[in-house]
């Protein structure tokens, strides 16, 4: 059986990181992989300009003057300044440019003007309010590596130096389906016996989280003929084949079978709850995972196990989960396996949610963040405890 921390590195380690390239608009990259390193063409802010609404001059010039200097010219944003004439002040605004022979700024609330004579407040200092050329990025520099996930900030930073369209990697197609008989689908009458598929929803969702594009196979029965038949129609169409349910070791459960029969079974138990029972192989030359099949342990082994081998796979560089410390408010005696509660974060304190059963989702709406709870680690209320959120 193999450790979370064992089976992570394993899974990351296998990962194929090549996936295919494409030119993709700044505008449209949210989640997206950097295929390359990005290099600044241009510094940012290209020039020296004004933090301040006020009156831009050389300071030694208005020490040798008294603080009083005749105005100039005036600089709004977006325009190109005249150098400054000797011993002048120019009226200058935020953003715009600071002339050629002025260092600094004074805000116009600490100035007077009068008949094009502006008296400045002797307390300006020297340099005050002056944006310096370069101080976000210098020309020639890395701003961002291949292999980072792009965010929000991400894209406004490639814009900032002029970059319209980014080398990204084209999305995954993960392959998913859902297996056994018991399975209705929402919006369908349930019959004696059946209950809704809600593992289909939940990866659907957390494949789309990810930048990737799931391909949903539908419900598949328990059957050695159905469970192949899928596995080699999923092989055909994703990259990466993802399946929940029938991977433990009822005489229902047929996925592990068809793998070994159709690919390469490489493991199939990880000291994970829940969701020990997990399946990884090949089918075909596409990597397969299995989770297992209640709700609670998909949500669980996808966050934990597949997510960071969907990532690696992807091409990014740091997949690493993001433990945070907060004070348990809870008390939980210790277990073999190395345990991931359902739970919610506030103000440094965590608690979980009641029912941490493997059957009930309800436990990961409730919350934002997992605790885990390592191998043989029992936990008192005002421990510190690592936490990890649920949105990374
Ligand atoms: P299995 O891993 O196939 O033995 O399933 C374990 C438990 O999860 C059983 O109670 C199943 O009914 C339930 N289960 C399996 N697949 C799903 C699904 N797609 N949606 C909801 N529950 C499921
Ligand atoms: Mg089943």
């Amino acid at each position: 059986m193999y450790s979370v921390p064992e089976a992570i590195n394993q899974l990351v380690a296998t990962a194929d990181k090549t996936a295919a390239i494409e030119s993709l608009a700044v505008l449209d990259s949210l989640g997206r992989i950097l295929a390359a390193d990005i290099c600044a063409a241009v510094a940012v802010p290209p020039a020296d300009n004004s933090a301040m609404d006020g009156y831009a001059f050389c300071y030694a010039d208005a020490v040798a003057n008294n603080f009083k200097l005749p105005l100039s010219q005036r600089i709004a944003a977006g325009t190109a300044p005249q150098v400054l004439a000797a011993t002048t002040v120019a009226r200058i605004f935020t953003g715009a440019e600071i002339p050629p022979g002025a260092d600094t700024v004074a805000m116009q609330e600490n100035c007077s003007e009068q008949n094009g004579l502006v008296e400045v407040d002797e307390g300006v200092k020297a340099s005050a309010n002056v944006r310096p050329r370069g101080q976000d990025i210098q020309a020639g520099q890395t701003i961002l590596t291949a292999g980072t996930r792009v965010r929000a900030q991400e894209m406004g930073l490639l814009s900032s130096i002029g970059i319209a369209v980014v080398e990204v990697y084209k999305p995954l197609r993960v392959a998913i389906f859902s297996t056994g008989d018991e399975l209705v689908e929402p919006g369908m009458a349930l019959q004696p016996g059946q209950i809704y598929n809600s593992n289909r929803a939940t990866l659907i969702g957390l494949i789309q989280s990810l930048g990737m594009i799931p391909v949903d196979l539908g419900t598949v029965a328990d059957s050695p003929e159905a469970t192949n038949a899928v596995l080699i129609k999923a092989a055909e169409i994703g990259d990466i084949i993802i399946s929940a349910g029938g991977v433990s070791v009822g005489e229902e459960d047929y996925v592990k079978d068809a793998v070994a029969k159709a690919g390469e079974l490489n493991f199939w138990k990880v000291a994970i709850k829940p969701g020990k029972p997990l399946a990884f192989g090949q089918v075909g030359n596409k990597p397969f995972m299995g989770l297992p099949g209640n709700p609670a342990s998909v949500f669980v082994t996808f966050m934990i196990l597949a997510r960071p081998f969907l990532l690696a796979s992807q091409g990014a560089a740091d997949t690493a989960p993001k433990f945070l410390k907060a004070q348990a408010q809870f008390a939980k005696s210790g277990e073999a396996r190395e345990v991931y509660l359902r739970a919610r974060l506030q103000d440094g304190v965590v608690e979980i949610y009641p029912n941490q059963s493997s059957g009930v989702l309800a436990s990961a709406c409730w919350g934002d963040v997992f605790v885990r709870q390592v191998s043989g680690q029992s936990i008192e209320v005002g421990d510190l405890v690592d936490v990890l959120p649920y949105a990374q």
